[in-house]
Parts: structure tokens; C-alpha cells; sequence
């Protein structure tokens, strides 16, 4: 069996290395030239990391990322609202939740992969279907006939435009700010990932390295996000912490990367005919749960086994029931927490706090255990 993979991000690179230890070959074409990832951090869940664990790449990332053993929501002063501690997840499913530079986790995966395996350069234009195999229309480059296809092209998927065109893009009003910085935290912040609540903005900050801090700031906005400009980043969050406010001042204006948040409109359509989609191709989703590529890494690891065991279109049928409702609950309350983070009425953020710190430890316990376990077939 051979199979083509359009996209080499998280999700294509993890599918492709899962295939391929089953010993199903891979291609996978990517639009870029050169494979450079946006400057910024990404935490990997304990659910994610059971699946590199599988994959036999969960040590290599531990080495290179950092791990995280709280995650809390705090004021904007870093009150906390509420804290998940992780032990008792890291003893469950023996694997931790790391935080690590894209780009290094990015390297870890292309050197899963035999190097003929990633095409370069091939942004797929066109994709038309004829009795159930695809012909490929890359720009400048000669037409590929597919037998067997899984999009991994991200929320703007080609493939899903093409193909299934009957999904919509919702658009949160909120842009997003990355960025990395040399940074080096109080210690009892080193293993904790902090998400600190403001007024219709939000920051989330982890160490990464020794030295090396990655944040993300949101802010929602009502038409225009281009008056939110980067020169003004430090005005937006002068209500914040004074740690906060460091890490803004020491990071380099031009190495903030900016975008504006969406996610796809949950869709129950993600295979037909030989052709799959998995990643935020078929379930982009906003990034308020951190779970977007995780997510992504789970589909690879289900549909691997259904490609294993199945016939194509049995196993994307398999595939789909298997993991949909779980990556669409995550949509859902992920959508859900952006409004909430985002309240900007006094009153109800108060009250949005108080019922916060109120919130019973065994009902995040359940939440966060729903996520974190992943599916087998
Ligand atoms: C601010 C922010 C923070 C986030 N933080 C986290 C986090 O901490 N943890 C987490 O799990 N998730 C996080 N996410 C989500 C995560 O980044 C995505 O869900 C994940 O990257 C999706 O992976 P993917 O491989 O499906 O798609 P993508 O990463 O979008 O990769 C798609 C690939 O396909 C290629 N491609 C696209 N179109 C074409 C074409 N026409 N032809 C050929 N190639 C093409 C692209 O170049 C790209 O390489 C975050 C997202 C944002 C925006």
C-alpha cells in the first residue's frame, strides 16, 4: 500500500511516521520550500505525548522540551482561579506534558523520516477525482494520480475545498501574538504553564528551555484587528503583572509572530472515496484547550492502526467514528472557553472568578481525564 499525504505540519509528519512503522510507504507534498516553522512554543498534552511514546520518540522530545507539572488560570495579576497539578496523570499514563520550540519538535519528526519521503515545493492547487483515484494539480509541477489520499493541509485545507465543500470557517474576532524570548522565570513558575485572564485579553507564558520563555497573548477586537498593532503590544497589557510586562519588554518586536484566531465549524464529513482528512484539515480548532496539533497526533495514531488492518475506506469509516466526537467535543468546548476568557462586563467576570475557584477538583480531574485518554480501535 502506498499513501499520499498532502502537508507535512505536525499532523502529516506524525501520521507519515506512524504509517511507515506499520510499513505502509508515504509521500508527503508540501507547499513550502524550505520547512520553517513559526518562532513559537507548543505544549504537547499527556495525550499527545502517549502517542509519541507508541511511536518511540517521547524521550527525545522530553530531552528538548521542558516539562510542565501545573497548568493554571489565573487573574492578571497571576491570582490563581484555577490549577490543574498533572502527577497524577504523569502516574496514569507514565508520560509527562512538554513544552517545546516548534521548530525543534518539528526536526525531531522530519528525522523519523527517511528524507525521500517529504516533497518540497508542491503547493497542491487543483484536486479532481475520477473513479475514485485523484489527480493532484501542484503548482509547476507535473500532475500526480493518487490512489489512496490523506489531507493533513491544515484548516484551509485545499483537499476539504475541493473535495467537501460544505464546512465553514468561524471567525473568534481575536488576534493572537507569539513569541520567544530569552527569558529566564522565577523558579516556581519553571514547570507551570500560566494562562493569566484579563479584560477581553488573555497571556499565557511556560519556560521552554533553560533560558527560553515562549508566551502567547489574545485580544479579542470588534471590526478591525490592524488598530491591535504590535507597537502598541506593551499598552494592551499594562494592567498585568509586572512579570508579564517583562517578558513583553524583552522580547524582540520582530520575532512576535501575529494571526488572527478561527477554527472550522465542526463537520461529520472527513473521508470519502479513498480520500481522508485528518489535523485541523478536518477539525481546526481555536487554541484555547492547547489541543489542536494533539489532536492532530491522536489521528494519526488511530487511523495508522485502521490503515493497518482495513481495507482504505473501511478504515476511514472506522477512523471517523472513532475519533470524531472527541475532536469535536474539544471544538466545541474549546470555542466555548474563548468566549469565556473574553468576558469584558465587571460583573460577570468577577463572577466568571468566584465560580473558578469554587469548581470542584474532581470534576477538572474528570475533564482533563476525558482528554488526555486516547483511543484504540
Ligand atoms: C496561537 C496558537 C497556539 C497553539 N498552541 C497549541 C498547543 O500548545 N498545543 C497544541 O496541541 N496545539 C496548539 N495549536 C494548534 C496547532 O498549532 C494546530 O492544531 C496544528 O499545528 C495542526 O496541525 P496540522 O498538521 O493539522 O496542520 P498545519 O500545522 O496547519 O500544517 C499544514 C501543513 O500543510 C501545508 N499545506 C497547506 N496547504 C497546502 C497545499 N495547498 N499544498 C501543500 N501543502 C500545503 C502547510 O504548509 C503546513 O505545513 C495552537 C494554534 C495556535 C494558532
Amino acid at each position: 500500500m502506498k499513501i499520499d499525504i498532502i502537508g507535512a505540519g505536525i499532523g502529516g509528519l506524525t501520521t507519515a511516521i506512524a504509517l511507515n512503522q506499520k510499513g505502509i510507504r508515504t509521500t508527503i507534498y508540501e507547499q513550502t520550500e524550505k520547512l520553517k516553522p513559526v518562532g513559537a512554543g507548543i505544549i504537547l498534552a499527556n495525550n499527545a505525548m502517549q502517542v509519541y511514546e507508541k511511536l518511540g520518540l517521547s524521550k527525545t522530545i522530553e530531552d528538548n522540551g521542558n516539562y510542565i507539572s501545573d497548568m493554571n488560570i489565573t487573574t492578571s495579576n497571576l491570582n490563581i482561579l484555577s490549577q490543574v497539578n498533572l502527577s497524577y496523570y504523569e502516574k496514569k499514563y507514565k508520560t509527562r506534558n512538554i513544552a517545546i520550540h516548534r521548530a525543534i519538535l518539528q526536526k525531531i519528526l522530519i528525522n523519523a523520516l527517511k528524507p525521500s519521503t517529504i516533497k518540497l515545493g508542491h503547493r497542491l492547487q487543483k484536486i479532481k477525482s475520477n473513479q475514485g483515484k485523484y489527480q493532484l494539480y501542484f503548482k509547476d509541477k507535473e500532475l500526480v494520480q493518487s490512489s489512496l489520499l490523506i489531507a493533513a493541509d491544515g484548516i484551509n485545507s485545499i483537499v476539504r475545498q475541493n473535495l467537501f465543500p460544505q464546512n465553514t470557517i468561524r471567525k473568534t474576532k481575536q488576534i493572537c501574538w507569539r513569541g520567544i524570548t530569552n527569558f529566564t522565570l522565577p523558579s516556581k513558575h519553571q514547570h507551570e504553564l500560566n494562562e493569566a485572564w484579563g479584560k477581553g485579553d488573555r497571556f499565557g507564558f511556560v519556560q521552554l528551555e533553560n533560558d527560553k520563555v515562549y508566551w502567547y497573548a489574545l485580544k479579542s477586537f470588534d471590526t478591525n484587528e490592524n488598530k491591535l498593532s504590535i507597537t502598541d503590544i506593551e499598552k494592551h497589557f499594562e494592567n498585568y503583572s509586572l512579570l508579564i510586562k517583562n517578558i513583553i519588554r524583552s522580547t524582540q518586536k520582530e520575532r512576535i509572530y501575529t494571526a488572527t484566531i478561527s477554527d472550522l465549524k465542526p463537520s461529520y464529513s472527513w473521508y470519502k472515496n479513498n480520500v481522508c482528512l485528518i489535523g485541523d484539515a478536518a477539525h481546526g480548532m481555536t487554541p484555547n484547550m492547547g489541543q489542536g496539533a494533539c489532536q492532530a497526533i491522536e489521528d494519526a495514531y488511530v487511523l495508522s492502526i485502521c490503515l493497518k488492518k482495513y481495507d482504505a475506506n473501511k478504515a476511514f469509516q472506522i477512523y471517523q467514528s472513532t475519533r470524531l466526537p472527541k475532536a469535536h467535543k474539544i471544538v466545541n468546548t474549546s470555542w466555548t472557553i474563548g468566549k469565556v476568557a473574553h468576558l469584558q462586563n465587571p460583573i460577570a467576570i468577577r463572577l466568571r472568578n468566584r465560580l473558578m475557584q469554587i469548581v470542584p477538583s474532581s470534576l477538572n480531574r474528570k475533564r482533563f481525564d476525558q482528554i488526555f485518554k486516547i483511543q484504540s480501535i
